[in-house]
């Protein structure tokens, strides 16, 4: 195939512009920065999942209490009617007997009650330390994860502008090959998985490095000065 010595440079430069983005890209999907972020924003996540579990639990405790508290003025108030019934009795040492019972039995099932909700207080004290101490968990997971966030942009950044520089090494390149020089690249390129040219080198393939023999190098020369790798189909620049 015909090529022109600045279009075999052209090729080269194109070739190595593409190699570039291919380790520009693999460098930024690697990056510390990114990771990072990643996992600033992973472990922010677990902090909000753990004060939602949190949220949750502190309402079911305040609903417990104040069903609790319900229950022992409800206790309360039957343990003053069967006072004021004692009081009332006069003569009635039956009537009295009775309401007796009735007391002890309320004053014992409000020791409990009460018991309960003390219990109650304290575990809802307890997640009330938890909770602070999420809130400032959240805190500096948020602040970590937004100076991740801003390290990771600044590097996206850098990448890009190699990117783009590659990018515009590619196109001047590219612009400097005939049609049919371009297309046998884009060819070789998308059928090698990126690398479409090899220079030969001591009649073998620099890219598949597979020795081109006797027939396959006379009609490969017989290409000059770029041909094809009988073996991997690649340009070889000879
Ligand atoms: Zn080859």
């Amino acid at each position: 195939m015909f090529a022109s010595p600045e279009q075999i440079e052209a090729l080269r430069a194109l070739q190595e512009a593409e190699r570039g983005m291919v380790a520009v890209r693999a460098a930024f999907e690697g990056s510390a920065s990114r990771r990072e972020h990643a996992e600033a924003l992973e472990r922010l996540r677990q902090v909000e999942d753990k004060m939602r579990g949190l949220m949750a639990a502190r309402q079911r405790i305040s609903s417990a209490i104040a069903a609790a508290e319900a229950d022992d003025a409800a206790l309360a108030r039957q343990q003053e009617e069967a006072q004021r019934a004692i009081d009332g009795a006069g003569t009635d040492y039956r009537s009295i007997e009775t309401n007796t019972k009735k007391l002890n039995d309320l004053a014992r099932k409000r020791t409990e009650a009460e018991a309960g909700l003390e219990r109650a207080y304290e575990e809802m004290q307890r997640a009330e330390g938890l909770a602070r101490r999420l809130a400032d968990a959240h805190a500096a997971c948020r602040q970590r994860e937004q100076e991740a966030g801003q390290a990771f942009a600044r590097e996206r950044a850098t990448f890009g502008g190699r990117i783009d520089e590659l990018d515009a090494q590619r196109e001047q390149a590219s612009a400097l090959l005939s049609d049919e020089l371009r297309a046998a690249y884009r060819e070789a390129a998308q059928r090698s998985g990126g690398v479409g040219l090899a220079e030969l080198r001591e009649e073998a393939c620099g890219a598949c490095r597979r020795a081109i023999q006797d027939g396959h190098l006379i009609a490969l020369r017989a290409q000059a000065p770029v041909g094809t790798c009988p073996h991997c189909g690649r340009l070889l620049v000879i």
